[in-house]
This record gives C-alpha cells, sequence and structure tokens, in this order.
C-alpha cells in the first residue's frame, strides 16, 4: 500500500496530545497507534496553498492588505517590521474526520489515537510546507516569522474568512468554514507568516521552542 504521507511524524507530538506529559505509553497502545498511524498514512490527501502580499502598515497594531484591514496586536508584533506576508492553508483532507467518525461507533479508544496522530500530521506537513515557503524567500534574501493564526492571541477566529477568501481556499483545496468560523476538513490550518529581509533565525516549528523567545521582540503568543 503507498503512503500518501511521507513526512516525518513526531511521535512525541502524538504522545502530548494523547495527554501523555514526557512519559512513553505502554506497549498496547504503542501498537495502537502504529496501526491507526499506517492507516492515516495510506489515506490522507495533504494539499496546501499559498500566496505572497504586500502589506501597508496603518499604526502598530493592523496593516492594510489588498483593500483589507487586519486588526491584531500580537500578530502585528509577531510581523514587525515586514513589509509583505504569506497567507497559508493547508489540509489533510476528509479521511481523518471519517476515520474518526467510524472509530467512534466501532472503537472509541481509536477514535482518540485518529484525533492525537492526524493533529501531530497537520502539524508536521505544515512544517514541510513552510519549510517549502522558506527556501522560496530565502532565494529572494528573504525570512520568515512563525506561522501565526487566526484564535491566536487576540488574532480574531473572524480573520479565517478573509484568508480563505484571498485563498479561494474551498474551491483550492477544500476547505469550507461552518457558521461558527470552523475548518471542514477539521485537521486544517489556515495562518499568516510575515516575511522579513532581517534574518531572525526563526525556529520552524515556532517561538513556544525556540531559544531566542526571552528576549525577542516578535515572539507570537498563542
Ligand atoms: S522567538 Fe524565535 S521563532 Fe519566535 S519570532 Fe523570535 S526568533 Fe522567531
Amino acid at each position: 500500500m503507498s503512503n500518501a504521507f511521507p513526512y516525518e511524524i513526531s511521535e512525541h507530538e502524538i504522545y502530548r496530545y494523547l495527554g501523555y506529559r514526557g512519559q512513553i505509553p505502554d506497549q498496547v497502545v504503542l501498537e495502537r497507534i502504529r496501526v491507526c498511524l499506517r492507516q492515516l498514512q495510506e489515506q490522507v490527501h495533504p494539499q496546501a496553498i499559498w500566496k505572497y502580499y504586500d502589506i501597508q502598515w496603518i499604526d502598530t497594531a493592523s496593516f492594510n492588505v489588498e483593500g483589507s484591514v487586519i486588526h491584531s496586536r500580537q500578530l502585528s508584533k509577531n510581523i514587525n517590521g515586514c513589509k509583505e506576508i504569506c497567507l497559508f492553508a493547508a489540509t489533510l483532507g476528509p479521511e481523518p474526520d471519517r476515520l474518526i467518525q467510524k472509530a467512534e461507533i466501532s472503537a472509541i479508544s481509536d477514535a482518540v489515537l485518529f484525533q492525537a496522530i492526524s493533529a501531530a500530521m497537520i502539524e508536521s506537513y505544515c512544517n514541510a510546507m513552510n519549510q517549502r515557503i522558506r527556501e522560496e524567500m530565502s532565494a529572494q534574501g528573504k525570512y520568515l516569522r512563525p506561522r501565526f493564526s487566526p484564535g491566536y492571541g487576540d488574532f480574531a477566529l473572524d480573520y479565517q474568512r478573509m484568508i480563505g477568501q484571498f485563498l479561494q481556499m474551498s474551491k483550492t483545496i477544500g476547505i469550507t468554514l461552518t457558521d461558527s468560523l470552523l475548518m471542514m476538513p477539521s485537521k486544517s490550518v489556515t495562518a499568516v507568516i510575515g516575511i522579513s529581509e532581517e534574518n531572525n533565525q526563526c525556529t520552524m516549528e515556532g517561538c513556544e521552542v525556540c531559544n531566542r523567545s526571552d528576549s525577542c521582540l516578535y515572539q507570537r503568543i498563542k
């Protein structure tokens, strides 16, 4: 069977999503994780889309992008000094939701495992796509800040709708929004990525694991 997901998945991220704080699950759970992971790897269809936009600062907490104003103090802090952003969206497709729904009827413990594993998979996929964006930008002598998603800090979830329209994400990669602004398929991400001419050597996995966060002016607050 083919592996539709050739990206490295952090086992420790899976354990963290399962609520294991630094411990390793027992053999029975590890075996179920392996079985569920293989099913997901064989069935998911990851897709991503991103586009670059110039921005015009209005003040220290808001900026204009193609006629739309984004107001968020914490996002603005994270992309302070940037003149450009990348709007990004990614999804694993509907398969994880289907596997979770099916397991909720037949084996609830597998449903919990599918949830945790697919949460780690979408993060790993976003990191892999982020690496491609980083390469595209470094070819132009530009550098990325860590991705900042609607719902982080004071960056309102409403901006999912604006990002979705700019990227046409329902047509391009099949992500739609519920009335309460949740993304369907559920294993999906949208984000703004600041593009800087200054190299802060940002850690792809984000400020939470960055060893410069204590003194960094741009540290993101989730
Ligand atoms: S804390 Fe690290 S990853 Fe976050 S913005 Fe600063 S340098 Fe970049």
